[in-house]
């Protein structure tokens, strides 16, 4: 089993329709956002979101069996070695 550290990056969009009373069009939106950014709608926005967007990017992470520093495929040596020890990498734990 090989270990990886997964960056997710998400896009949702949502898109509902919300009453409220007001005497302008400015006030009506301005109290529609408060309502967005005091976490008042939170179940609307969840229950209307569509993802529209979505990356997943994978990082394989190592832990050496010499000194036993954790380390990912970042910041490993040039030739595939422990950044600590410089000792090789097994070449069973790689994605060739
Ligand atoms: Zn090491």
């Amino acid at each position: 089993m090989r270990y990886f550290n997964v960056r997710i990056n998400v896009t949702r969009e949502s898109y509902f329709d919300y009453d409220v009373e007001a005497d302008s069009h400015e006030e009506a939106e301005e109290i529609a956002k408060s309502l967005v950014w005091d976490d008042a709608l939170d179940d609307d926005l969840r229950q209307h979101a569509e993802i529209v967007d979505e990356r997943y990017d994978a990082i394989q992470e190592f832990l050496c069996g010499e000194c036993g520093k954790g380390f990912n495929e970042n910041q490993m040596t040039d030739d595939e070695a422990c950044p600590a020890c410089n000792t090789p990498i097994p070449e069973e734990e790689f994605n060739v």
